[in-house]
């Protein structure tokens, strides 16, 4: 998005339609520049929005852009109408259609994986009431590897998973595991191969409670989806081996292209979200997300205030004060003495003994009770070789690997932090004694361990 801001910011016809928009249009076409004439039919859907100009929700793209933009709706090596629909979800430009169209002819990828004429009649299969109702599966074989590729009826989203081998085992362990994270189907489709013939494969059955539909002789024609999809599948696989291309944002450009003009795209259908896809776009959190994210946030604040009671922030370190600092490898306390202030919270540069200037979290430093010896227990250290750390030399960021680690566990503190008060009661007493209650009047009670 960075990009498209700097590209409109120097493209003067953008500028020139960004200054119509903002200071208004003229009252006719006729006394309008010819650069920005193309736009005059749209110009009511036109905003402009942070450097961007949008046609409704889609980005308008700065003409040195064009071609980028044009590799990347026909990435993945979609057909025809496939990039119409991919251009009309996110990006505007005059011409787009026929640029696209144009540069699906002249790929020579796309010409030599062309599917032959003749195609076979389609005998449409019942479509099903929800995403994941009814799924399909199939093996297929392409350079040199197996897959298996489970598609949802409903919303069309290939699952496509590379197999190590051909075993009933191997196709059930990746099946349990996509079932796991999208849920189990009602219904699986697929032909009489042996792996899900097997034993095997009937007891995953029955363990997760789905049934197994054969394509024949019951259902000749459920097969006839699968096996487009894979066709597509193969296909893309070919064509990104040819071209170097990412298969996976080939895969990931296929769920995230709309159905069609009025059906969203698999993705959206299958997961109930607009996918981010590598094509500009701005993807705007739902009224539904919203709440759900307040909610989350009373959540945090609850786990923050119940963990805080039983903790007390460490003491502040002064500049030049003895101090231990812990060996990140070792964890061994090892003398050192506060330089000042690190710039993040909790946050200090310590000198060692080596005299390296390190990035430390407080977590890993305590005071020296006997900072008479810090000199002696410095030196004494020198003398034996031993260093404090290996990590004492800062890179060119000043920061060591150490400081990383030191840095993550303070991203981790922002939980930790000392408590505000919780926001929905007025003071620690009234929380202590009223149970809080969730909007339905549920009692919120505190997690019995933190899930950090
Ligand atoms: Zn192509």
């Amino acid at each position: 998005m960075e990009e498209f801001k700097e590209e409109t910011a120097k493209d003067e016809t953008l500028q020139l339609l960004s200054r119509k928009v903002i200071q208004g249009w003229p009252d006719s076409v006729k006394k309008i520049d010819p650069e920005v004439k193309p736009y005059w039919p749209l110009r009511d859907d036109i905003s402009v929005e942070d450097g961007l100009i949008f046609l409704g929700s889609r980005v308008i793209v700065p003409e040195s852009l064009r071609g980028n933009i044009l590799q990347q709706i026909h990435g993945g090596h979609l057909g025809m109408e496939k990039c119409k629909l991919r251009a009309k979800s996110c990006v505007y430009r005059p011409d787009i259609y026929k640029e696209s169209e144009s540069l699906v002819n002249s790929c020579c990828v796309c010409e030599k994986y062309h599917s032959s004429q003749q195609k076979e009649p389609m005998i449409p299969s019942e479509i099903p009431s929800r995403p994941w109702q009814t799924v399909s599966a199939d093996l297929f074989y392409v350079q040199q590897a197996w897959f298996l590729v489970v598609v949802d009826y409903y919303s069309k989203f290939p699952f496509v998973k590379k197999l190590h081998n051909l075993t009933a085992r191997a196709v059930v362990n990746e099946m349990k595991m996509l079932f796991a994270e999208k849920g189990i189907p009602r219904s699986l489709q697929c032909d009489n191969g042996t792996q899900f013939t097997s034993g095997e494969f009937q007891q995953l059955a029955s363990q997760f409670g789905f049934e197994i539909v054969t394509s024949s002789p019951h259902y000749p024609r459920g097969h006839g989806f699968v096996e487009r999809q894979v066709q597509t599948m193969k296909k893309t696989i070919l064509k990104c081996r040819e071209t170097k291309e990412d298969i996976d944002l080939a895969l990931l450009a296929l769920r995230t292209t709309p159905l069609s003009s009025n059906i969203p795209s698999p993705a959206e259908l299958l997961n109930g979200r607009v996918f981010k896809s590598t094509l500009p776009g701005m993807i705007q959190p739902s009224k539904n997300q919203e709440e759900v994210r307040n909610w989350l946030q009373v959540r945090q604040d609850n786990q923050s205030y119940y963990y805080n009671r039983h903790t007390n922030e460490l003491p502040k370190l002064h500049r030049d004060q003895a101090i231990y600092a812990q060996d990140p490898v070792r964890k061994t306390w090892n003398p050192a003495r506060v330089v000042e202030d690190g710039n993040s919270p909790r946050s200090y540069i310590v000198e060692t003994g080596t005299g390296a200037h390190l990035r430390r979290n407080r977590i890993h430093l305590r005071p020296n009770n006997a900072p008479n010896n810090l000199k002696n227990n410095l030196s004494s250290l020198v003398s034996q070789g031993r260093m404090m750390s290996q990590s004492s030399s800062v890179n060119s960021q000043g920061l060591t690997p150490a400081d990383n680690s030191a840095n993550n566990l303070s991203n981790s503190d922002q939980i930790t932090r000392p408590s505000r008060p919780n926001p929905q009661c007025s003071t620690l007493a009234e929380a202590e004694k009223s149970p809080r209650k969730s909007r339905s009047g549920r009692v919120i009670r505190a997690p019995e361990r933190l899930n950090l």
